[in-house]
């Protein structure tokens, strides 16, 4: 069998918060000939599949779940597909760490993603949450992003077709879940030290303010139209609040940090209770940006 598969993988070590319990199976997709394995697999609808990029953003459940969990394993470097006007236009694999990408770009003197310099996970990831830090989103760079589904198969989708918001990303197809495959992104051609200088002081930035080594999923919730989640959870007394083995960080108040002996029930308590503080208090919707799986 092509397609590899793990049984009884534990959620919580496939994730940055640490958290969880067991799924059913990990299937890993290492080239286009095992999709057709993967569309048996998933079509005879006995587990609930979900597309798993390096889990970092995900908050999973305790227990043990009917889930499948699917995730693309690519090279890992990405390849060049043609240099124009200045820019190179290059194509990483959904299952390339972003960092990995991150490092490559300042290498080859690429600008364009400095500004993403400490944010982890998979390039697949990256698209689907539309991840983005200091007015840099991964849909600015991205030119097409080629998907699957077990009825379609591989396809390409021009960037302009899909639709893009804050840590949302929607390729307009109507055949349900899909898989990112692979990404083809545009980055301007400028000098390796410019690029390793702002990726250096991006980091640099994000190590002051946020908790970048501890295990978290980053941040819990969605700034607010008008408002910083991260401030009104401090004023709302949640800056450095524990429940049982989890809490929020002093550093970052929209960080939960797991210290190690949490459960996923007492983050999602204490997830619960900062909402109802911030409503009670601000009259603001905190929505979570971290996935419950
Ligand atoms: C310390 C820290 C700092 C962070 N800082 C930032 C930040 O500054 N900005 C930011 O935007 N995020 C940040 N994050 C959150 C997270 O790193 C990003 O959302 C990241 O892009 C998620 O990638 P992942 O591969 O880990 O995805 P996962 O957590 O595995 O999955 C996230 C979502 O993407 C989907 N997905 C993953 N791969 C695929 C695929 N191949 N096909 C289809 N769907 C897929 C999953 O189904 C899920 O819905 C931070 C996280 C941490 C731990």
């Amino acid at each position: 069998m092509a397609l590899k598969q793990r049984h009884k993988p534990s959620l919580a070590k496939l994730t940055t918060l640490g958290l969880g319990g067991t799924a059913e199976v990990e299937l890993t997709v290492r080239k286009p000939e095992d999709l057709e394995e993967l569309a048996k697999v998933l079509m005879n609808g006995q587990l609930r599949p979900f597309m798993l990029g390096r889990g970092s953003n995900l908050l999973c459940p305790d227990g043990h779940h009917d889930l499948a969990l699917v995730r693309v394993a690519s090279p890992a470097a990405p390849d060049r597909v043609e240099e124009k006007n200045g820019r190179l236009i290059f194509r990483a694999g959904a299952g390339m760490s972003l960092p990995g990408v991150l490092g490559w770009a300042q290498k080859a003197g690429l600008s364009g993603l400095e500004n993403l310099a400490g944010i982890p996970g998979s390039v697949g990831g990256a698209i689907a949450m539309n991840a983005g830090s200091y007015g840099t989103e991964i849909k600015d760079v991205t030119t097409r992003v080629r998907l699957w589904t077990p009825a379609q198969g591989l396809f390409w989708k021009g960037a302009s077709e899909c639709h893009w918001g804050y840590r949302h990303f929607d390729p307009d197809i109507t055949l349900g879940k899909f898989m990112i495959w692979e990404v083809e992104m545009a980055l301007e051609e400028t000098s390796s030290d410019a690029v390793k200088k702002a990726m250096k002081a991006t980091y640099d930035k994000k190590r002051e303010t946020q908790p970048v080594t501890a295990r978290s999923a980053g941040c819990i919730f969605k700034n607010p139209e008008g408002h910083s989640a991260g401030l009104l959870l401090d004023k709302a007394g949640f800056r450095g609040k524990d429940l049982g083995g989890v809490g929020f960080s002093e550093l970052h108040a929209n960080f939960l940090v797991n210290h190690g002996n949490g459960t996923s029930a007492q983050a999602v308590e204490l997830i619960r209770q900062a909402q109802e503080a911030v409503r009670d208090q601000f009259d603001v919707n905190l929505e979570t940006e971290v996935i419950f799986l």
